[in-house]
């Protein structure tokens, strides 16, 4: 982190004496705060942060499919984007809740920028001020095709006027350092190891440790609390099918890579931009990572009118908005955006192709790729067949799924079976 400051939280912590496993720790605002605030972070935020902790000297942990995403955005040319403002906010994503962050006692994301807008650089532009609005500089077009490289000075959700300058990015650090930015001001909260949080009742010590999972010394068990699909009908109906050309072996049936247009490419993208609350949203708090899961589902079994700082608050942490301006055109998710227009930010316009591999590396698509990489792979051009898939909600929830676990994104996420060489069983005399 930039800011060397030391951060101290006070936890008590229950260990097993036998095998000094954790039980459970207490907690106060303080900490509770930071443990929600994961739910607001960015996927892309996340890599990036990983990627710049471990640095050079240790490769950084790999985060499913997600990483070479990442990884392949930053080595992409930034003339596949609609400017190089475009590609920096796919590799800094801002959050919607970085107001909020900023007051954190600590917030992983070191790198805080100050919050900024940016509208047309024509000042007699008609879409001028409130219609195209972004929070990188240069990153989308105006309507009108010019660039929004100027900056605006804009209210925070605070009611504060964010100055032009954000005194080098240390802003904010001592304003609520005592709590109570999503949970409220002294509230007590216990947690297990596996991030299950419930807040912590006087009086009811076994109660408490009950709704933690936590009936012997043993400790926590997974609860099986479930979070409804409610948006599922409707956005099924309305989503919109991309066409990805899958190129398979035939001989396994194993895919090599797909290969796509520009819709396909700006939800891959757009994957990164959505904070890990709404990725627990969309997968109906089923993401396959235990511990998302259970700190997705604390929050949602929180009494939000005792315990959050106010109504609105659990739906910010539970299905976070993705700020003005990276929603793409039609975005394919279900998922609510700041109030503002849409602007047109990934990629170029035009019949562009790209290649998509199983681990989500996007490249644009050549021809002469296309066959170095087969060769590279040993594979005859005649034991290749393409097929085409389709993808809808369904199977960009699938992509999504996958990619936080998988390094085979696109097999796992489109339900591929490779097939297994059928060995001849031995007759047994
Ligand atoms: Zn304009």
């Amino acid at each position: 982190m930039s800011d060397s400051k030391e951060v101290e939280f006070v936890l008590k912590v229950m260990a097993n004496k036998q095998n000094n496993k954790l039980l459970f720790l207490e907690a106060g605002t303080d900490f509770t705060d930071v443990l929600f605030s994961f739910l607001t972070l960015p996927l892309g935020t996340i890599v990036r942060v990983l990627n710049q902790h471990y640095g050079d000297e240790k490769a950084p942990p790999i985060i499913g499919s997600l990483t070479s995403l990442y990884n392949g955005v930053a080595d992409l040319d930034s003339d596949n984007f609609l400017s190089e403002g475009c590609k920096a906010m796919l590799l800094s994503p801002r959050s919607s809740s970085e107001y909020e962050r900023r007051q954190l006692k600590i917030d992983i994301n070191g790198t805080f920028q100050p919050a900024k807008y940016f509208c047309c650089e024509d000042v007699n532009c008609v879409h001028y001020r409130h219609v195209n609005i972004s929070m990188h500089y240069d990153a989308p077009v105006c309507r009108c095709g010019k660039s929004l490289k100027r900056e605006l000075v804009i209210r925070d959700s605070s009611g504060n006027i964010d100055d032009d300058d954000g005194g080098g990015g240390g802003g904010g650090g001592g304003g609520g350092g005592g709590g109570g930015i999503f949970t409220i001001k002294r509230a007590s909260f216990l947690m297990s190891g596996d991030m299950q949080v419930v807040p912590n009742v006087a009086g009811s010590v076994i109660k408490t440790l009950g709704n933690l999972g936590i009936t012997d010394a043993e400790g926590a068990e997974p609860r099986n609390s479930t979070c409804r699909l409610n948006y599922e009908k409707e956005a099924t109906r309305k989503s919109k099918k991309m066409v990805l050309n899958v190129m398979l072996q035939k001989s396994s049936n194993k895919l090599l890579f797909a290969q796509s247009e520009q819709d396909f490419i700006d939800f891959l993208f757009g994957l990164l931009v959505i904070p890990l609350g709404g990725v627990a949203f969309l997968l109906g708090g089923n993401t396959s990572l235990t511990k998302l899961d259970n700190l997705y589902r604390s929050v949602a079994d929180i009494n939000g009118d005792k315990y959050l700082i106010n109504a609105d608050t659990k739906n910010r942490l539970m299905n976070p908005k993705i700020p003005y301006g990276y929603m793409s055109k039609t975005p394919i998710f279900p998922l609510s955006e700041q109030t503002a227009p849409r602007l047109y930010y990934f990629s170029r316009q035009g019949p562009t192709m790209y290649m998509v591999s199983d681990d989500l590396t996007v490249t644009p698509f050549t021809m002469t790729s296309t066959l170095s990489m087969l060769n590279k792979l040993k594979i005859p051009y005649s034991d290749v067949k393409e097929v085409k898939v389709l993808v809808g909600l369904q199977e960009a929830l699938s992509i999504l799924k996958a990619s936080l676990t998988s390094t085979c994104a696109l097999t796992n996420g489109l339900n591929i079976n490779p097939i297994v060489k059928k060995q001849p069983k031995k007759e047994r005399s």
